[in-house]
């Protein structure tokens, strides 16, 4: 039997706790089916703490989270909290923890699976068999650069600024993320940035170069413009197998891959903080769609986002990647057998709701582990 690992759940607002009971019963089945026993402990979180406890994150929620080898967070917010001051909004939550857990190394997916290939805005022989992973810096760049600000010039005009800046240490801890999961892939890693016109680019360029050599000289390594990036991502996106960029080219970037999929209700995501020298990593998974307010309490929601960023977090921080594989493959498979949530129809699907999808990936996972 395998040690119990910590495992903090929260689902958050709106479809959060609806996807996260799906998720609830893969654990459970987990428990009793492979032999592993995780310490689940659940809190609120955003809107439903704000409303429990009056803080959407308390110390205590923090602290649960410092001590967790791994989150499955769900999605916060909606418009019952629309109205209240920026700093104490349900998406504080959620900024706290990427801050106070340093998670600088945010993992997007961007897989098309064989079931869903019509889905995609792109022709299907385009995006068939895609399975991208684009690492964003997260904590970094020009989102959180010094200075910045609006400010009144000699002559009366105003000037608004935003400064972007990266330091060596900055740039290797996400490089060596990227570095390490080509290894584990396809061994390709594609640095993006603007060095052409950008001082901050070439030397994000020079400090990822001098790292390949120094480090990790047996994974071939390309650079590319992030407005080229942008456009052979839709031209010949499998093309690339891993992606590392900075945080705002990162953002555009993995949005537009995300939609190479066709569907925000299938995306995991992850976001990672370094290797402590206990060897710890903090981590938090999350799909990468919202609250969804608009069919929250309807049980129409589809849980498949939030059950692959279960197997994303069996995957990065257990290891445990056979049991992440049969999950995707469950997944797959039920799509295969035409079921779909209403999000993800197609022609000659039938459609169900959130609990029976979620049925049906725990018959499948029976059938594939007989
Ligand atoms: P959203 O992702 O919640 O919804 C966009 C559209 O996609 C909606 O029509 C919704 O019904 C649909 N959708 C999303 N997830 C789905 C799923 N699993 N199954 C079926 N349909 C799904 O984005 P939004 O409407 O812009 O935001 C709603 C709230 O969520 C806002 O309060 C926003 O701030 C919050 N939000 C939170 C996070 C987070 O917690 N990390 C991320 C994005 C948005």
């Amino acid at each position: 039997m395998a040690a119990n690992k910590k495992l903090l759940i929260l689902p958050g607002d709106g479809i959060g706790p609806e996807v996260m009971r799906e998720v609830r019963r893969v654990i459970d089945w987990m428990d009793r089916r492979r032999m592993v026993t995780f310490d689940v402990s659940e809190d609120y979180v955003g809107g439903a703490s704000i409303d429990a406890r009056g803080a959407p994150i308390t110390d205590n929620c923090m602290q649960a989270a410092k001590d967790a080898d791994a989150i499955l967070f769900g999605s916060v917010g909606g418009p019952k909290w629309d109205g209240i001051g920026f700093d104490k909004r349900p998406e504080v939550a959620i900024l706290r923890l990427r801050k106070e857990l340093d998670l600088f190394a945010n993992l997007r997916p961007a897989i098309v699976f064989d079931p869903l290939v019509d889905a995609s805005t792109l022709k299907a022989d385009v995006i068939r068999g895609l399975d991208i992973m684009i690492v964003r810096e997260s904590t970094g760049g020009i989102y959180f650069g010094e200075p910045r600000g609006v400010e009144t010039m000699a002559n009366g005009e105003k000037r608004g600024f935003d400064t972007e800046t990266y330091t060596t240490s900055e740039i290797e801890r996400v490089a060596r993320v990227g570095f390490e999961l080509a290894r584990k892939r396809g061994n390709k890693l594609c640095s993006v940035e603007k060095a052409n016109v950008m001082q901050s680019g070439l030397f994000w360029r020079q400090t990822v170069t001098a790292l390949q050599k120094a480090e990790y000289p047996d994974v071939e390594l390309s650079h590319m413009y992030a407005d080229n990036c942008a456009m052979q991502l839709v031209r010949n996106p499998r093309q690339f197998d891993v992606i590392v960029t900075s945080n705002i080219f990162g953002d555009l970037l993995s949005d537009l891959a995300s939609m190479l999929t066709g569907s925000l209700g299938m995306l995991p995501s992850a976001t990672l903080g370094a290797v402590q020298p206990s060897g710890k990593r903090h981590a938090l998974y999350e799909p990468i769609h919202g609250s969804a307010p608009d069919i929250a309490g309807k049980g129409v929601a589809n849980p498949l986002a939030q059950i692959l960023s279960f197997a994303m977090l069996l995957r990065y921080s257990f290891e445990m990647n056979e049991d992440a594989d049969l999950i995707e493959k469950a997944c797959v498979n039920v799509l295969g057998s035409g079921l779909r949530t209403a999000d993800i129809m197609g022609p000659g699907t039938a459609r169900v709701g959130t609990g029976v999808m979620g049925e049906s990936i725990l018959r499948e996972l029976e059938k594939l582990s007989a």
